[in-house]
Parts: structure tokens; sequence; C-alpha cells
């Protein structure tokens, strides 16, 4: 060995760790994970649950409820199909008790995942003390001290509540998984992606849904078309809807809430109020301040296309740094750290996520990726490409659902800007079309891509008739 290497093998063994990763959520597993496969001496602590926000109070536990919200629709739309079902009673607490057994088993996967790829997995609070010291308490209240080369913050975030009177009167995304039975009426603040995916899932198990938001449409962002569809289909499914509104204050008579609204003194009277308004950076006392670690707006950690803090060494991946708060960018991020920082050959990967895809799980779900018809419209002429129609299945089942396609062209390159989908099995079909958009596909290569028959999914490739053209 010669005498620089062995320098830098003696520099880096005074440390406890190469890499040391404070949370063990989407990104900091896959973080984790990565960097131990390079060979590195890895650590990861977590003190609430492995798995993070996605695997325990977010996307997979939301999606199982999506699903079993909606059996009930389908046993009605059996009947057009000649069955003779009849819709019985929703077991709420069989549902419970089935989304965390499968909570319970991917819990397991993600320890597994990160032991066999050689890190430690520490169940504690971990907090900073200096630049690369930490305090790692467990929760009998055991603690102690490690040093770290490199470390990653990757602590998420945690639902906010508005500042209202009575906001303690109502729930977060992160009570909803744990609710002791389905109430009858619930009032959703918010129009985002939580407000929507609930108002979807608890009208279809059963429950009268208002929902609350302060835009003329709600899903603030996403294409106007996606959202006006959104909005008609949800108030015919019978979801009340209160646009330009919110609550101003809530008060609790009788078990009941009394939900205030701002227009001229309307009240709504609920069994449970849930807001849905926003989530925030998981930055309070981790100890950022102790070691010098530099907090933005709503505590967000700021860092450069190279992850890092303002403190060399300490990096932050995931929704911890509020710039794109969606699970797969979490994972690409933790995974192209890990490369960048323990694989030569990766050296140069920096932040660069553009068309990243995502899907909003409505009832029936939104699925998008690229630019809006409003973002288009900003960015030079656009050809525009629509299509509505009724699937197949509810021609048969009856059923008053229908889906809604677009695709927007840049019109000097042709190439396809943005995809967009309200309808049915709208994220499996996006996932696909996001390939192609994110090679460069243009118009005539979708024209020239043979469909599949019969499926929705076929009209993406069969849109002839340009619907208008704008910018
Ligand atoms: P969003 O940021 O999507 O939406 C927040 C909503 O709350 C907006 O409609 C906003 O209104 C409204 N709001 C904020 N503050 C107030 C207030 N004080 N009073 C009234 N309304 C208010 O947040 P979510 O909580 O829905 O989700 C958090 C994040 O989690 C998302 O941004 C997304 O990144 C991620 N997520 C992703 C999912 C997926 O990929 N399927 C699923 C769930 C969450 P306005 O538009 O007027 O600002």
């Amino acid at each position: 060995m010669g005498r620089d290497a062995g320098k830098q093998k003696e520099q880096r063994m005074a440390y406890d760790y190469d890499l040391f990763v404070i949370g063990g959520g989407s990104g900091g597993v896959r973080c984790a994970r990565i960097a131990a496969g390079h060979g590195a001496r890895v650590g990861v602590a977590e003190d609430r649950f492995w798995g993070g926000t996605c695997v325990n109070v977010g996307c997979v536990p939301k999606k199982i409820m999506v699903q079993a919200a909606e059996y009930g629709g389908f046993v009605e739309d059996s009947h057009g199909f000649g069955w003779n079902t009849q819709r019985g009673e929703h077991d709420w607490a069989a549902l419970i008790t089935a989304k965390d057994r499968e909570i319970e088993r991917l819990n397991g996967a993600y320890r597994r995942i990160l032991s066999s790829a050689g890190a430690d997995i520490i169940d504690a609070r971990a907090t900073l003390l200096a630049p690369h010291r930490l305090r790692l308490t467990s929760g009998d209240g055991t603690a102690r001290e490690i040093t770290a080369e490199r470390i990653v913050i990757a602590t998420g975030g945690h639902p906010s509540r508005p500042d209202i009177p009575g906001a303690e009167l109502g729930i977060v995304s992160d009570d909803a998984f744990h609710l002791p039975s389905l109430p009858r009426r619930i009032a959703i603040l918010g129009g985002g992606y939580i407000a929507v995916e609930f108002a979807g899932l608890f009208r279809g198990l059963g429950a009268d849904v208002d929902l609350i938001y302060r835009q003329s449409l709600p899903l603030r962002g996403f294409d106007g078309d996606m959202r006006t569809a959104l909005a008609d289909a949800y108030a015919a499914d019978g979801i009340r809807l209160h646009p330009d509104s919110t609550i101003t204050a809530i008060e609790k008579h009788d078990g009941q809430r009394v939900v205030m609204l701002d227009h001229g003194g309307e009240t709504l009277t609920v069994d449970l109020v849930f807001f849905a308004t926003g989530r925030v950076p998981a930055t309070q006392g981790l100890g950022l301040k102790e070691a010098g670690i530099e907090t933005g707006k709503d505590g967000a950690i700021p860092v450069d296309d190279r992850w890092e803090t303002n403190v060399a060494g300490h990096y932050a991946i995931g929704d911890v740094t509020n710039r794109m708060n969606l699970t797969p960018v979490a994972l690409a991020e933790g995974h192209m750290l890990a490369n960048r920082l323990f694989s030569s050959g990766h050296a140069g990967q920096v932040w660069n996520f553009h068309q990243v895809p995502t899907a909003v799980f409505s009832t029936p779900p939104i699925a998008t990726v690229g630019m809006t018809e409003e973002e288009a419209e900003k960015n030079g002429p656009t050809e525009v490409f629509t299509t509505g129609f009724t699937p197949m299945r509810h021609q048969i089942s009856g059923r008053k659902r229908r889906s809604f396609m677009k695709l927007l062209v840049d019109q000097a390159s042709q190439k396809i800007i943005g995809a967009h989908m309200f309808g049915e099995d709208a994220p499996e079909i996006m996932q696909g079309l996001a390939v192609a958009i994110t090679t460069g596909a243009t118009k005539q290569d979708f024209d020239r891509t043979i469909g599949i028959h019969p499926t929705a999914a076929e009209e993406f490739v069969t849109m002839r008739s340009r619907t208008r053209t704008v910018g």
C-alpha cells in the first residue's frame, strides 16, 4: 500500500462508519443498502418505523385502502355482467388488520435487505452533536456516541395542521390509518394528493364526504382538464365539493365536530375532520444547529445538486429537502448519492429529475408525466390531442364513469412534452408512456406504435386529430 492510500485508510478508520444514515425510510434505506453493497461501513438509525412514511403511513396503506374501497363499486358493476351479487357490509377492522399484516411483512423485508447488504440496523433516535458525531438513543433511554465520515439525513416529513381554533379536534393522515371505525360523515380540508385520495376512498367505503379546498378546483399544479374531470367525477359520486373555501374554526358538540367555513357563516356537522394541508420536513430535534447545518423555509435542508448541505460530508435526501416529495424520487436520490460516494464510475451523478411521472390515487386515479397544458402554453406553440370515453367495462356495467386522456406535442420538434390521464389504470399506463417520453419520443413515434386492442391505453397511440393548438 502506498503512503497516501495508507494515510487515507487510516483517516477513514478513525471514524466508526464510512456512512451513517439518519432515517430508515425509502431514501435512507436505499442509500444505506447501495453504499454497503459498494463495501462501505454503513449504519442506519430509525426510531419509528422501518420503511418510513411510504410503507407505514403513506403510499402502501393508502393504496390498500383505495383498493378496498373499489370493491363496493365492483359488486354493483358485476350486475351488468350477469352476476347476482349483493353488496354486504364493509368490515373496517378486518381491513385494518390485513393492512397491518402487510406492513409488518414490509417492515421485516426492509430490515432484511439492509442486514443482508451488511449495514448495521440501529433502532434508535439519532441526534447530531457536532459535525461527524452523533448520539444514538434507544427506546429504553440508553445512549451511545458514534462518529461517521459522511452523514446522510433522510428523516422525511410529517403532516402539518392549519393554525385555526380547534385544530386539535382534527386528524392528519398518520392517524387515518388507525381509526377504530369508519366515521359516517367526514370533512376533509385540502385539495392536494392526500385530500383527494382519502375523499375517494372514504366515499367508496360508504362515508359521506365533504371536500373543502381553497382553489376553484382540486389538485393545483395538475393539468386543468384532469382537475375538472376529477371534480366532476367526485360530484357525481356524491362527494360534496366546497371550492374556494377553507375552515376557519372547529368546535366539539356531543362528540361531533362542528366545522365553520369561511362562507357566510356556513357550518358542517361531521364525525371526523381530516387535515390534508401539506407536509413539513422532519428536522426538529435533530441537532442540525450543533452540526452547523442550515435549514431554509419550513425547516427544509437546502442541498446542492450533489445532495450536500452547507457542511461538507453531510448530505440530505428525500422529503427532508422538500423538493419533489415522492417516494421514487427519494429512492433515486438515495441510490445516486450512494453511487456517487462509493463507486468511482458514478462520481459525476447529480440531481437531474425532469419529467418525473406521478399518480394521484383518486377514485379513479390521475397519472401524469411532463408539462401540463397550462405550462406548455407558456413554453411555446403546442399541439393538444385529447380523448374522452366511457371504458368498455362501464358500457356494460352502466356505471357513469369516464376516462380522459391528453397528449401535448411541442409543435416545432414534434416531441411529446406531456401526457395525462384521468381514469381506471392510469398509473399503470403512464409508467410505460413515461419511458417513451423520457427517451424523447415524438408524436410520429406514438403514431407508428401498434395499439393493444381492446384497451384504454391504445387511445394514446391512436389520437390523430388535433383538438387545439396553444401557445
Ligand atoms: P399537497 O401539497 O399536495 O396539498 C396540500 C393542500 O392543502 C393544497 O390543496 C393546499 O391548498 C392546501 N392547504 C395548505 N395549507 C392550507 C391551509 N392553511 N388551509 C387550507 N388549505 C391549505 O399536500 P398533501 O398533504 O396532499 O401531500 C403532501 C405531499 O405528499 C404531496 O405534495 C406529495 O408530494 C406527497 N404525496 C404523494 C402521493 C402520491 O404520489 N400519490 C400521495 C400522497 C402524498 P393550495 O393548493 O391552495 O395551496
